[in-house]
């Protein structure tokens, strides 16, 4: 729970109601699988291991009504308003809503899983579930989908991702100051470049799959996994810029963005958190070769190079007798190769 979570809850109870919570973020709730000896699982795969051995709870449906304490007026039922605060709004975002998350999961469970495992890294494919903003609100719960998706052929590898959330989830619980605080102290020195910062928010580094990424989670409010963990290496590791300037930009933006998933996710790229291989290295021109081989993503959200052709469009830099390509910066950093 975060630590807004955790105050809020404290406030309802100083009130003097009652307040009963129930399990329902996670699939396993945090805290019913510890360590031997800690509160808290550091490391991913042991946590798995113990988190594959525990029983799950019964799904249950909705309940039909709600009784409320008598003398409460509930006002009307909440209607999103869509127009509030829509400059910021990313135009291509998924709709969301219990009905739409239904027809997603069904979709999911029937098509797409099945080569999950095999096509969870395909940046062009972008085939993934797409759930994370249906799980951050609520619309589907982690128990629900994870029941779903269990016997099914490539449910495997799937549940392995959603335990990864519930990884997170009992790291917060343990440490709540996840979005503040390094979970694990280095001795890092952070540089302040705000025009760095700024071009990386923008998605001006001159290091295509990196503004791909970054384009996408404008455009979308989403970003793949893999434009995430290779964006926020470039911002961390390249350039040296504090995970926190990072994480406060994809919250911002991010419709599934949530205090667990999204610190602990930058903390673990940023090499703070619960990342075992300290100096794991995401060199951009590698990354994009492996999971973008032919330029695809990259000319889907970088409009200055569609015209490139296959893997040509992560090597604008080569373009033009070596100008690069008009419009398009010139890298920040270096690349790689
Ligand atoms: C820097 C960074 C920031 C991130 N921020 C968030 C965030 O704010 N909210 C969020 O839900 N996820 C976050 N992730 C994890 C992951 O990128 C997204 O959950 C995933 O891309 C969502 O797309 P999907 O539903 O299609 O995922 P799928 O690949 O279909 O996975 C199914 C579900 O498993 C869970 N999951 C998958 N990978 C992870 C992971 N690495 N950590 C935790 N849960 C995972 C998600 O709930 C996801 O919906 C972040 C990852 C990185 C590297």
């Amino acid at each position: 729970m975060s630590r807004f979570a955790a105050r809020r809850l404290d406030d309802l109870r100083a009130t003097g109601l009652e307040v009963c919570t129930h399990p329902g973020l996670t699939v396993v709730p945090p805290g019913d699988v510890t360590p031997a000896s800690g509160d808290h699982y550091k490391v991913f795969t042991p946590y798995w291991r113990a988190w594959e051995a525990e029983p799950w709870r019964a799904v249950l449906p909705a309940p039909e009504s709600l009784e409320l304490p008598e003398g409460l007026d509930p006002g009307a039922p909440f209607t999103p308003d869509d127009s509030a605060g829509a400059g910021s709004l990313a135009p291509e975002r998924q709709a969301g809503g219990w009905t739409r998350a239904r027809a997603r999961l069904r979709s999911w469970t029937d098509g797409g899983l099945a080569d999950y495992g095999d096509r969870n890294d395909d940046l062009p494919g972008a085939a993934t579930s797409r759930l994370s903003a249906d799980l951050r609100f609520g619309c589907l719960s982690a128990l629900e989908v994870a029941t779903a998706a269990r016997d099914l052929p490539g449910g495997d590898a799937y549940v392995r991702q959603l335990a990864w959330r519930d990884f997170h989830h009992q790291v917060t619980a343990a440490f709540p100051w996840i979005n503040t605080r390094d979970y694990r102290a280095r001795d890092r020195e952070w540089r302040r470049d705000p025009e760095a910062l700024a071009a990386w928010k923008e998605g001006r580094t001159g290091v295509p799959i990196v503004d791909a990424g970054m384009l996408q989670l404008l455009r979308e409010g989403f970003m793949h996994n893999r434009t995430r963990m290779i964006t926020a290496a470039f911002l961390t590791r390249t350039l040296s810029v504090h995970w926190r300037e990072g994480a406060a930009h994809f919250d911002a933006h991010l419709t599934d963005g949530d205090v667990a998933n999204e610190y602990g996710n930058w903390q673990w790229t940023a090499g703070t958190g619960n990342d075992t291989r300290l100096n794991r290295a995401f060199n951009p021109s590698r990354q994009a070769r492996r999971f973008d081989p032919e330029g695809v993503y990259v000319r889907r959200y970088v409009p200055e190079l569609a015209e490139l052709s296959g893997a040509g469009a992560h090597r604008p830099w080569t373009e033009g007798d070596g100008e690069g390509v008009e419009g398009y910066p010139a890298p920040i950093a270096d690349p790689g190769r």
